[in-house]
C-alpha cells in the first residue's frame, strides 16, 4: 500500500476547508439526498461525501457504511484530491499497486471499486471527494461519470452557500461590533461633553442674575450664551437616551398613573412656547377614560413631550391639539389611543418613513430653520417598542401632521 501524499498546496489548501466549518458539522439532508443519487445512477452499495483535513478523512454523508472517519493514511479520497482535475476511478483495487494490499480491500469493508470525484473549490482548493465503492470489480458509462461530476458540483454548491452563510454571519457580526463602538464613544463623548457644560450653565446662570449691572449688549450676549449652551445640554441628553434606548438598557416602569393629571402636565409644560407663537393648545381627553392605569409616567411624559413639542415647532399659525380616548376595555387592561395634531408645515409623503429613523430630518433646511437634532421622534419609535406599540403619522404639506399611538395599559388592582 501507498500512503497518500501531501499536495504541495497543503496550508493554502487547510485554510480553504477550515473556511466552511464543516468539519464534525451535523448531517444535513441535502448532502445525504446526493449520496443516494450518487449510489443509485451508479449502482453502487456505498458512496460518501468526505472531507480531508490535516490528520483525518471525515465523512460528511454517506450511505452503505458506517464509518464517520478515518486517519488520512487510510483514506482513498486522500490520494483522489492530489490530482484535482482528474476523477480516481480504480476498477479493481487488488491489481493497482497503491491499494492492492490495502487493509481495506484485504479486509472489511472489501473495497474492490472506488470512484472519487475531487470536490474542487472556485479557488481551486480539492476539499475532498464524493465517491463511490463497490465489493465487485466495475467500470463507469460516461453518463454514469458525468452524472457524478454533476452531482459533485452540487456538493461544492452547497459549500460554497454555507461559506457565504458564515461569511455574511461574520460580516454582520464586525458590522454590530463597529456599531457598538461608535454608540459607546457617542455616548462617552456626549457624557464627557455634558459634565463640562453644567459649570458653564451654571456660572451663565449667574452672570444673567446679575442684571443691573449689565449693559444691555452684555445682556443680550447673556441670553445667546444660555440658549445655547441649554441646547447643547438637551441635544446631549437626547444623544444619550438614544444610546440607553438603542442598547436595550432602558426598562419601563409599572406604577399607578393617572392619565388627566399627567396630560394636564404635559400642556402645562408645553403652554408658554404654544402662547408665545399665539397657537391654541388644546386637551381632549375622554370622559370614559379610567381614574388610573399601570405605566411609567416618565417615559409617557416623554414620548407626548417629544411629539407636542415638534407639533409646536413646526406650527405657524392655527392650534396643537392633544387626546387620549379610550379605544378598548379587556378584563386585564385598558387600550387607548394618543393623538397628537397640529395646523403645521405638514411633513411630504416621501419623509414620512425616514423620519423615524435616527438623526434624520424631513428636508435638508429643516436644521437651519427650526434646529433640532432628528433624535426626538426616533426616541419616540423605541418607547413605544418597549411598550408593543407603534407611532403613526398621517401628514398634508401644508396642513398638518397627526401623530397617534395606541397603548394597552394594564389595570391596577
Ligand atoms: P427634530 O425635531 O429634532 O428635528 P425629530 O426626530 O423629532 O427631530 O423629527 C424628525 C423630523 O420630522 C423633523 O426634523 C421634521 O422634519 C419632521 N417632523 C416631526 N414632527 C413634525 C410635525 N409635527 N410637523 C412637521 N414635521 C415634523
Amino acid at each position: 500500500m501507498i500512503q497518500p501524499a501531501i499536495p504541495s498546496n497543503e496550508s493554502a489548501r487547510l485554510a480553504a476547508l477550515e473556511e466552511y466549518k464543516i468539519m464534525d458539522s451535523l448531517p444535513e439532508m441535502a448532502y445525504d439526498a446526493i449520496t443516494r443519487l450518487a449510489s443509485q445512477i451508479c449502482g453502487t452499495p456505498i458512496s460518501m461525501i468526505s472531507l480531508i483535513d490535516r490528520t483525518r478523512h471525515w465523512v460528511k454523508s454517506k450511505k452503505g457504511i458506517e464509518a464517520t472517519e478515518i486517519p488520512r493514511e487510510l483514506s482513498f479520497c486522500a490520494h483522489a484530491i492530489l490530482e484535482p482535475e482528474i476523477p480516481l476511478i480504480v476498477p479493481d483495487m487488488r491489481e493497482d499497486e497503491r491499494f492492492h494490499d490495502h487493509p481495506f480491500t484485504l479486509g472489511q469493508p472489501g473495497v474492490i471499486f472506488y470512484a472519487g470525484i475531487p470536490l474542487v473549490n472556485p479557488d481551486g482548493y480539492p476539499l475532498g471527494s464524493l465517491c463511490l465503492i463497490d465489493e465487485k470489480p466495475k467500470q463507469l458509462s460516461e453518463d454514469q461519470l458525468q452524472a457524478l461530476k454533476d452531482l459533485s458540483y452540487q456538493v461544492v454548491m452547497l459549500l460554497e452557500l454555507r461559506r457565504k452563510h458564515f461569511q455574511a454571519e461574520r460580516a454582520r457580526a464586525e458590522a454590530e461590533e463597529a456599531r457598538q463602538a461608535k454608540a459607546r464613544f457617542l455616548s462617552t463623548m456626549s457624557h464627557e461633553i455634558r459634565n463640562a457644560l453644567s459649570p458653564i450653565i451654571g456660572s451663565v446662570g449667574l452672570l444673567a442674575m446679575e442684571e443691573d449691572s449689565l449693559t444691555p449688549s452684555q445682556r443680550e450676549l447673556i441670553e445667546l450664551l444660555e440658549f445655547s449652551s441649554q441646547t447643547l445640554h438637551t441635544l446631549l441628553d437626547e444623544v444619550l437616551d438614544y444610546g440607553k434606548l438603542e442598547a436595550g438598557k432602558v426598562y419601563l416602569e409599572e406604577i399607578p398613573v393617572d392619565l388627566r393629571s399627567l396630560t394636564e402636565k404635559v400642556i402645562q409644560i408645553h403652554q408658554p412656547l404654544a402662547s408665545k407663537k399665539q397657537l391654541q393648545l388644546v386637551k381632549q381627553v375622554d370622559t370614559t377614560l379610567p381614574e388610573k392605569v399601570l405605566g411609567d409616567p416618565t417615559r409617557l411624559t416623554q414620548i407626548l413631550s417629544n411629539l407636542l413639542t415638534n407639533a409646536i415647532k413646526f406650527t405657524q399659525q392655527g392650534s396643537v391639539s392633544l387626546s387620549v380616548g379610550l379605544l378598548e376595555t379587556t378584563p386585564e387592561r385598558y387600550r387607548l389611543r394618543f393623538e397628537v395634531q397640529d395646523t403645521g408645515i405638514g411633513i411630504p409623503e416621501e419623509s414620512l418613513k425616514q423620519i423615524f429613523e435616527e438623526y434624520s430630518q424631513a428636508s435638508l433646511d429643516t436644521t437651519r430653520k427650526f434646529k433640532g437634532t432628528g433624535l426626538g421622534l426616533a426616541i419616540v419609535h423605541l418607547l413605544l417598542s418597549l411598550h408593543q406599540s407603534q407611532i403613526f403619522v398621517e401628514s398634508q404639506q401644508g396642513q398638518g401632521s397627526r401623530f397617534y399611538f395606541d397603548i394597552a395599559f394594564p389595570k391596577t388592582v
